[in-house]
């Protein structure tokens, strides 16, 4: 094979221990080519008790947006990060900030009524707008710009016209219901995309003006570094909040609550207000129970400069592509593919890239290397708004999580609601994302039972072994072991052939772990949670680690931790 054709490589050798205190994966996204993990900026571990207005848990595009809205109006913030900065899924996204939305208005407006889509139509092109407001204001180079978004069938129009006419009418509808709601939609026949020279030979498209792109982690970064010059702004990393309840009394207006956030080090921070932007809310149920937990996977393809149309690509697909470019050198773009999405621990993730990357070399001949391919975790709410604004039985504590695949704009969305319910005056959108919404919900009960099915049946794998014996275990590779006796392991075997052994029970709801080969880490199929190949927690809604159950497991967290 050339080296322009280079291929992807779906199972990457073990990376440090230290590596996912900078990312959720073994595998690194596109965004470090020109943004590496290096220029982040970096802050100390919290190493006292402290007292602050708000607190700001996470340090992703939801716990940075949230902190810029407070901030720039006069509030006293600090932003505490488990790990290093922007290692979420933020660090992992595909960067596409869109109006014309994963869910479709029309899914919208069935479960939250045409004033519910309207509110999502203005609040997703308010966001797409404010991120320009901040690049221009801040005169931030992070290859922002407005593009037009195009949806297209998956269908070949020739082949399976059938289908094909079958999403076009889909589409058409989409496009009349977006128009409706003020969006700049148009349905264009006989549309065709530039560059995309091979088959299906795909004509017709739902085309959205007025959509936007960015390097995500440049744009952040920068206003990180802007942040860290106000005075009323601190930050700790390596700094992991395992406990968040409200103390104190208050009826109506008497009294007063604070919220307390207990760290992994044993230090209080006490503050009038609690953000978590944590993706996940580090609860047991509630909000959590009303989502799905996706992986999705993406791959950078190099393609020759000017020879690829500039603008964001879906297709109708369950499991949809969606398509952006950015900069890799003087010769090439990047083109950045996503899709194959699936449920977290519950399918091979080998595969996927391959998949990703044959869809594209169909299309678009001129595609050279993949450089890049790594996957992150979506969520889906069950009535497709995210959840925004007090966490249930809370009121001082306001969680930001449920991206629907929109998780970059409902971050920006997030950022104004929370600032202008924390300075006490109405925000027209906070109905459309209470977390405590009800009519929404109810109308997806169908859905929320089949979701209820499926996750207790993970449950299942309490009677199931992957490995029988260690000596089976290849290196580089993990596996969980379940003696009927005893509590079921999860062991990994690394590139020398030294074994690490932790327990396989996730600490959030004790579903059994299983190992992603691809990433590199043990993700549990219940709610979730993943831990790195060390037991390090990388996403919720565990709050903690996997406990290490030999030395050698020990040794790994603590050198990631120290890192
Ligand atoms: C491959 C992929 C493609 C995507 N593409 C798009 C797209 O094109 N457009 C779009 O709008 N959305 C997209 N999304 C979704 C979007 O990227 C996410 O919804 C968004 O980045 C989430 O940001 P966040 O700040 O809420 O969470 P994160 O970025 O995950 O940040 C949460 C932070 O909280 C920290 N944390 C967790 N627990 C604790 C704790 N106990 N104590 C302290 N800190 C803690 C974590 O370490 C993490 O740094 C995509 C997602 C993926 C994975």
């Amino acid at each position: 094979m050339s080296r322009n054709m280079a291929t992807v490589n779906e199972n990457p050798r073990q990376p440090a221990p230290s590596h996912f205190m900078a990312t959720s994966g073994a595998q690194d996204p596109v965004w470090i080519h020109t943004e590496p993990y290096s220029n982040r900026p970096r802050f100390p571990a919290l190493d006292r008790d402290l007292d602050t207005e708000v607190c700001i848990i996470g340090s992703g595009i939801s716990g940075i947006q949230t902190a810029y809205e407070l901030v720039t109006r006069g509030h006293q913030v600090v932003m505490i990060e488990a790990r290093d900065i922007l290692s979420g899924e933020t660090g992992r996204t595909s960067g596409h900030l869109a109006s014309s939305l994963d869910d479709g208005y029309t899914n919208i407006a069935q479960k939250h009524g045409d004033q519910g889509a309207l509110y999502a139509a203005q609040s997703h092109s308010f966001a797409i707008d404010r991120v320009g407001e901040i690049v221009k204001k801040h005169d931030i180079e992070c290859e922002y710009r407005k593009l037009p978004g195009y949806t297209i069938s998956q269908w070949d129009r020739r082949k399976q016209p059938k289908k094909h006419d079958e999403d076009v009418k889909m589409l058409k509808e989409e496009v009349v219901k977006a128009k409706a709601l003020g969006l700049p939609a148009d349905f264009k026949e006989g549309f065709s995309v530039k560059g995309w020279d091979g088959e299906p030979d795909q004509r017709d498209a739902a085309v959205f003006e007025g959509q936007a792109t960015f390097h995500p982690t440049k744009y952040l970064i920068a206003v990180l570094n802007w942040l860290k010059q106000q005075p009323n702004f601190t930050c700790y990393t390596h700094t992991r909040a395992m406990n968040i309840a409200e103390k104190g009394i208050e009826i109506g207006p008497i009294g007063t609550k604070s919220v307390e956030i207990k760290t992994l080090a044993g230090h209080t921070i006490t503050c009038a207000q609690a953000v978590e932007a944590t993706c996940v809310p580090l609860q047991k149920l509630s909000v959590i129970a009303e989502m799905e937990f996706d992986r999705t996977y993406c791959i950078a393809i190099r393609v020759p400069k000017g020879s690829v149309e500039d603008c964001l690509l879906y297709d109708s697909a369950e499991e949809y592509k969606y398509v952006r470019l950015t900069h890799c050198d003087d010769k090439d773009d990047y083109m950045v593919v996503g899709g194959c999405d699936h449920k977290v621990g519950q399918e091979e993730p080998i595969g996927r890239y391959k998949e990703i990357e044959t869809w594209v070399r169909e299309r678009f001949p001129q595609a050279g290397s993949v450089d890049y391919a790594w996957s992150g975790q979506i969520f889906e709410p069950v009535d497709y708004m995210a959840f925004i604004g007090l966490n249930p039985g809370n009121k001082h504590t306001y969680i930001i999580t449920g991206d629907s695949g929109n998780g970059l704009t409902h971050a920006v969305i997030a950022g104004r609601i929370i600032a202008t319910t924390i300075e006490g005056k109405p925000d027209a959108w906070a109905s459309a994302y209470n977390p405590s919404r009800v009519t929404s919900l109810l109308k997806s009960g169908k859905e929320l039972l089949s979701h209820d099915l499926q996750i207790n049946a993970q449950y299942k794998r309490f009677l199931q072994s992957d490995i029988q014996d260690i000596e089976d275990l290849p290196n580089g590779e993990g596996g969980v072991l379940n003696p009927a006796t005893k509590s079921p392991m999860a062991v990994y075997k690394d590139d020398e052939g030294k074994v690490h052994k932790f327990s396989a029970l996730c600490p959030h709801l004790k579903g059994v772990v299983c190992w992603n080969r691809s990433e590199k880490s043990w993700d549990c199929p219940v709610h979730g949670s993943r831990f790195s190949k060390d037991g390090i927690c990388v996403m919720g809604p565990s709050k903690g680690g996997l406990n290490a159950i030999d030395d050698s497991g020990k040794a790994s967290q603590q050198e990631a931790m120290q890192a």
